[in-house]
């Protein structure tokens, strides 16, 4: 079986959505986060999809167990031939163990775990310093991406900016607990089967992309 396996996690705002995107394009592997399994199962009107439509509908939590034989079904499906990143999945160490038992039933054993490590202080600056033009959308950083001439849109010439209500540091500070609370215990896990590898997410973008590249040339499991 070839292919790349791999558990990503990452905190919010530390640039995971755009590396996954590139390991995407790289080795042709799929990204699946939770929720888009979830609406692909529910629009399709599979088996487990109305199982998940009707729990959640309830609004209730799906089961670990629903979910996994969601990724199960999944992971089978032609365009994860080459593998695929798992994002958002496992969170507890239930669900790690019966993902483990999954894909080693499978033959299909994970590959890495791959932490992008970023100091929170760091995310907290990235994330309350974002803003953006009201007007056409361009993104700017207090830091790191201002506007050429203060005040005014590069893009558009607009002087009304607007940040997000969600990007104040309280918010941010409190995603951020809530990540470390569910990944901690999931990443000490995983560090017994020697698969974690930390990705340090402070580096620019295309040096962190050709990181984990090297991560994933190396690491392949047997089976
Ligand atoms: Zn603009």
């Amino acid at each position: 079986m070839k292919g790349k396996r791999i558990i990503f996690m990452g905190p919010p705002g530390g640039g995971k959505g755009t590396q996954a995107q590139r390991l995407e394009d790289t080795f042709g592997i799929k990204q699946l986060s939770t929720g888009d399994m979830l609406r692909a199962a529910v629009a399709a009107g599979t088996e487990l999809g109305k199982q998940a439509k009707a729990v959640m509908d309830a609004g209730q939590l799906v089961s670990d167990d629903l979910m996994i034989g969601l990724i199960s079904e999944r992971v089978d499906q032609p365009d994860c031939a080459n593998g695929f990143i798992l994002d958002g999945f496992p969170r507890t160490i239930p669900q790690a163990e019966a993902l483990e038992s999954l894909m080693a039933d499978k033959g299909m054993p994970l590959d890495a775990v791959i932490e992008l490590r970023v100091p929170d202080e760091l995310l907290v600056e990235r994330i309350t310093g974002r803003f953006a033009c009201a007007k056409c959308g361009r993104g700017y950083h207090d830091t790191y991406q201002r506007p050429k001439v203060e005040g005014v849109c590069d893009a558009c010439g607009s002087t009304e900016f607007k940040r997000r209500a969600d990007d104040n540091a309280e918010t941010v500070v409190s995603r951020l607990e809530a990540y470390h609370r569910q990944t901690a215990p999931v990443l000490a896990h995983f560090e017994k089967t020697g698969k974690v590898h930390v990705v340090d997410g402070t580096k620019d973008i295309d040096q962190v992309t050709a990181d984990l590249v090297s991560i994933l040339e190396k690491s392949t499991a047997a089976g």
